[in-house]
């Protein structure tokens, strides 16, 4: 029989890392993965989106170039190019995972993975032979799939999922996207922006339910602007088909039940933990409705077995399931090390763009902590407006006694580059007057953060005083 020190099963983000760090501690390490490497993340996720994402970015960037005093002719998009322009890019990037892996003496088994027992994997392979794994530890970084949904018409011919959304050989005539969570709206914008009719509809008061509702207004204002129609505390109830070929959505909303006519309708309601038909009920594995129950050292309740990821639940973002995936491998080559979630960095790609992290305000207020609260327009801020992307602010949430910052949150051009900084901040656990005392660069957007430091401390240089005199 085969044997290895480490089994990891998921190629994802949570696996690949937890593989690599496993390799580094010295362990004779396999990765099992039944589709490929990079998982959700490369090949349906994070990287395929972002990828168009920038298309229509460019779009906008060629339309506004007349500004500069650059003329253009009328800018059309070739769809299935821009789509091939993605696949490229999520290719190039499993290339480099392959390498990594090669780099890393790291023997990738292609194949479906299963557990037989708590030392022993069997994987039946790419070409239908089986093999067994005897080893010491084994982590499962299964990833999710799109969550399923009870709306009547749900499994109709016509309502996808972000997987197909991905891979439409057409730009939609028109688009109901179900869900204005972070992927609802990243979606919202690529086919609005693509010339689709695009409505948006969340069942709770404000899209991007988790984040500051200003922040959700200002999405909401620009998503409109770019024609979405947007339905919040609204409840999608049915979905026919009409024999002219179209669909109808009916929304029940507070004023009552509407309609909306569309081609596709995209799912985008979440996502549930992969864990079917791998033998942890056998083996004892603990789980709950979020996925596999893990510690904070990516511990599962069996001893050797480790879980990362989307799989167990909590914040289903690929740097989190990468941070998990080093701990538990970290732990398993004998290592204390611990998942700490107090600063994960949230980022919101549309445009503008969101990056958020810590609590908003409000929940500071719901928590009982005192709060000194800046806002700074990005109308003030010169690389904005060179960038001609003045639309958005940035707002810091400090304590109000120790200035330690608790929640930073920005609405703008490269928001989910600038909330680095605050992210930083915080796990350094820095306050306001370290923003104020680090010299910023001119002109950048990330003066504006500095700018909002001032703003907390009453002393605004590039914003208006309040009342006309600074305080
Ligand atoms: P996955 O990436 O899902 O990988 C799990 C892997 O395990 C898969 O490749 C699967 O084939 C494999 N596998 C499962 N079971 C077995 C088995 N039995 N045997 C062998 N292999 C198996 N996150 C961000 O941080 N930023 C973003 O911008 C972002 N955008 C997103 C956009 C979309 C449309 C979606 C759907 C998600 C996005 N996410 C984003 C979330 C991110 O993709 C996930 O959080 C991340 O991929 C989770 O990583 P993972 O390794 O846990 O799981």
């Amino acid at each position: 029989m085969e044997e290895k020190d480490v089994v990891v099963i998921g190629g994802g983000p949570a696996g690949y890392i937890a593989a690599i760090r496993a390799s580094q501690l010295g362990a004779k390490v396999a990765l099992i993965e039944k589709d490929k490497l990079g998982g959700t993340c490369l090949n349906r996720g994070c990287i395929p989106t972002k990828t168009l994402l920038r298309g229509v970015e460019l779009i906008g960037l060629v339309n506004k170039a007349k500004h500069y005093g650059i003329n253009t002719g009328e800018v059309t998009v070739d769809f299935a190019k821009m789509m091939k322009w993605k696949d490229k890019i999520v290719k190039m990037l499993e290339v480099g995972i392959y390498s990594l892996m090669k780099s890393n003496t790291i023997e990738v088994i292609k194949g479906r993975g299963e557990l037989t027992s708590a030392t022993q994997v069997e994987v039946e392979t790419e070409r239908g032979e089986k093999r067994t794994i005897q080893t010491k530890r084994i982590i499962l970084a299964l990833g999710s799939i799109p969550a399923s949904v009870s709306i009547p018409g749900a499994d109709s011919p016509g309502v996808i999922t972000t997987d197909d959304a991905l891979k439409l050989p057409q730009i939609p005539k028109s688009l109901v996207i179900i869900g204005g969570g972070v992927i609802g709206v990243e979606f919202a914008t690529i086919f609005a922006k693509l010339g689709a009719r695009v409505t948006l509809v969340e069942m709770l008061p404000q899209i991007i339910p988790n984040e500051d509702s200003e922040l959700a207004l200002s999405l909401e204002k620009s998503l409109r602007k770019d024609g979405v129609q947007i339905f919040t505390g609204a409840q999608v109830i049915g979905i026919e088909d009409n024999p002219n070929g179209v669909k109808s959505v009916i929304v029940s909303t507070e004023q009552g039940e509407r309609r909306c006519e569309t081609q596709l309708v995209l799912i985008a309601t979440g996502r549930e933990p992969y864990i079917e038909g791998l033998g942890l009920e056998r083996i004892g594995v603990a789980t709950t409705k979020d996925g596999i129950k893990t510690n904070e050292k990516m511990e599962t309740n069996i001893a050797g077995i480790y879980a990362a990821g989307d799989a167990v639940g909590g914040i289903l973002l690929a740097h989190v399931a990468s941070a998990e995936g080093m701990i538990a491998a970290e732990n398993a080559l004998g290592k204390n090390s611990k998942m700490d979630y107090k600063v994960v960095p949230r980022c919101i790609y549309t445009m503008p763009e969101i990056g958020t992290v810590g609590i908003t305000a409000k929940e500071a207020e719901r928590k009982g902590l005192p709060v000194k609260v800046g806002i700074f327009p990005l109308a003030r801020n010169s690389k904005a407006l060179i960038l001609g992307e003045q639309d958005g602010f940035v707002k810091l949430v400090t304590d109000a006694k120790s200035g330690e910052i608790l929640g930073f949150h920005i609405f703008g051009p490269q928001a989910t580059e600038l909330v680095a900084e605050a992210a930083l901040t915080m796990h350094m656990k820095g306050t306001v007057h370290e923003i104020l005392s680090t010299i910023h660069a001119h002109p950048t957007l990330y003066e504006a953060i500095r700018e909002t430091a001032l703003e907390v401390q009453g002393i605004p240089i590039h914003n208006l005083a309040k009342g006309g005199r600074l305080s």
